[in-house]
C-alpha cells in the first residue's frame, strides 16, 4: 500500500469515532486481514473475491467460521449454522416459512419486530402478545402470555432503533425465535432455548452481505407446506451454505471478527467490556443536565444502541451539539428519524476510548452552556 493510503488510515484512526448503527464499526484486525485477502488470499496469489467458493481454501473459511460460531456461542448438538444472504429481512420470511405450522407468537418491540410480524402473517395465525408501540417503543413489555400452542415465540433481542434490549431469555413454554442482528456475540446466550437465531452480519460481525442463521434441525419437521428451494433451510443445511454461491468476501470478514472475538475472551469477555462501555455513557446521560436517555427504565436499556435526546429545557441545542460533536470526530450519532435526537452504537468493535471521548464531548458541551 502506498504512503497516501497509510496516511489516510492513520488519520482516520486518530480523528474519528464511529458510532454508526449499521453498517458499523469493525475490528481493525478484521479490516486489515480482509484488505490483505482482497489481494492475496491464503497465499494463493489471488483475491478472496476471485477464487471458487469450492476451492479448498474457501471451504476452509466457511467451515472454520461455522465452527467458531458453535464454539463461541456454545451451540448444542442438533443445530445447524448457516451463512446465507438476503439479510435479517429475508429471515423475517424464512422463519415462518420453515417453522410455523399454523400459529406463532411475536413480541412487538419496534420497527424490526413489526416487519417480522408482517411476513409471518402470510402463513397463519400470528398472535402479537404485547407491544410497546403506545410509548414509541421506549420500554420492553413484561406482562404477557404466550399461547402454548404457538410453534415459536419471536423476539427481537436488541431494538437497534429504539435502544431497548432483552438481556435474558423470556421464560415461556414454547421455543424462541430470535432476531439478534444487533447484539449477537455481545453476551452469552442460551441457544438451547431457541429454535432459530438469525442476524444480519453488518452490526456486530462483518460487512453487509452475509446473514448468520442458527437453526435447530428438529424444528424443521413441523411444516409440510412445499418450500421453494432457496427459501428452505434444509437446502442450505444439506449443502453446507454452498447451495448458491455464498458471499465469499463478507464470510471471510466474519471469520476474522470471530477469531478476534475468541482472542478477546469470547462472548463472556465481550460482555464485561460492553457493560463497562454502556455504563459509562448511561451514567453520563443520567448526570448531564443537557441530555436524557429515551429509555427510562435502566433494566430495558440496550448496551449496543444508546438512544438519547436533549433535555426538555435544552431542545434548541440539538443541532449545536451535533455540530460540536461532529467537529470533535464523532461520526454517526444522529438518531434514527423515528426517535430523533441521538444514538450512539457501541458494538463489540467500539473501543472504550471512543465512548470516553463521546462522554468528554458531552461534558465540554455542557461546560460551555
Ligand atoms: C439492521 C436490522 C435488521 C435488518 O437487517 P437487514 O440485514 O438489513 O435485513 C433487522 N433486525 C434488526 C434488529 C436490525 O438491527
Amino acid at each position: 500500500m502506498g504512503s497516501k493510503g497509510s496516511f489516510n488510515r492513520n488519520y482516520l484512526r486518530m480523528k474519528k469515532h464511529n458510532f454508526y448503527a449499521g453498517p458499523s464499526i469493525l475490528p481493525e484486525f478484521t479490516k486489515k486481514m480482509t484488505a490483505e485477502a482482497a489481494l492475496n488470499f491464503a497465499e494463493t496469489g489471488l483475491s478472496v473475491m476471485e477464487v471458487s467458493h469450492r476451492s479448498k481454501e474457501f471451504v476452509a473459511v466457511m467451515e472454520e467460521a461455522q465452527n467458531l460460531v458453535r464454539e463461541l456461542l456454545h451451540v448444542p448438538e442438533g443445530y445447524s449454522v448457516l451463512f446465507l444472504q438476503g439479510g435479517a429481512s429475508l429471515q423475517f420470511l424464512m422463519v415462518p416459512y420453515n417453522l410455523m405450522n399454523k400459529k406463532s407468537a411475536y413480541l412487538n418491540t419496534g420497527s424490526w419486530s413489526s416487519k417480522a410480524i408482517k411476513e409471518a402473517k402470510f402463513f397463519g395465525d400470528v398472535v402479537e402478545v404485547a407491544s410497546s408501540k403506545d410509548a414509541n417503543f421506549n420500554y420492553l413489555p413484561k406482562d404477557y402470555t404466550v399461547p402454548e400452542d404457538a410453534d415459536y415465540f419471536h423476539i427481537t433481542t436488541n431494538n437497534t432503533i429504539y435502544g431497548t434490549e432483552i438481556l435474558k431469555e423470556p421464560d415461556v413454554n414454547v421455543p424462541l425465535a430470535g432476531d439478534m442482528s444487533s447484539d449477537i456475540f455481545s453476551r452469552p446466550i442460551d441457544v438451547a432455548k431457541y429454535d432459530v437465531i438469525y442476524a444480519g452480519a453488518q452490526k456486530n460481525l462483518g460487512p453487509s452481505g452475509a446473514t448468520l442463521v442458527i437453526v435447530k434441525d428438529e424444528a424443521l419437521q413441523r411444516v409440510d407446506r412445499p418450500i421453494p428451494t432457496m427459501l428452505n433451510y434444509k437446502t442450505h443445511i444439506d449443502k453446507g451454505s454452498m447451495f448458491n454461491t455464498p458471499a465469499t468476501l463478507p464470510v471471510f470478514a466474519c471469520l476474522q471478527t470471530l477469531q478476534w472475538l475468541k482472542e478477546k475472551g469470547g462472548v463472556e469477555g465481550m460482555e464485561k467490556i460492553n457493560i463497562e462501555k454502556a455504563g459509562l455513557l448511561y451514567d453520563e446521560l443520567d448526570r448531564n443536565k443537557l441530555f436524557v436517555p429515551t429509555v427510562p427504565n435502566p433494566e430495558d436499556r440496550s448496551r449496543m444502541n444508546v438512544t438519547f435526546v436533549m433535555a426538555p429545557d435544552y431542545t434548541e441545542l440539538e443541532k449545536d451539539f451535533l455540530d460540536f460533536a461532529t467537529q470533535k470526530g464523532m461520526v454517526g450519532i444522529k438518531g434514527h428519524r423515528s426517535v430523533g435526537g441521538f444514538r450512539a452504537s457501541l458494538y463489540n468493535a467500539m473501543p472504550y476510548e471512543s465512548v470516553k471521548a463521546l462522554v468528554e464531548v458531552m461534558q465540554d458541551f455542557e461546560k460551555n452552556k
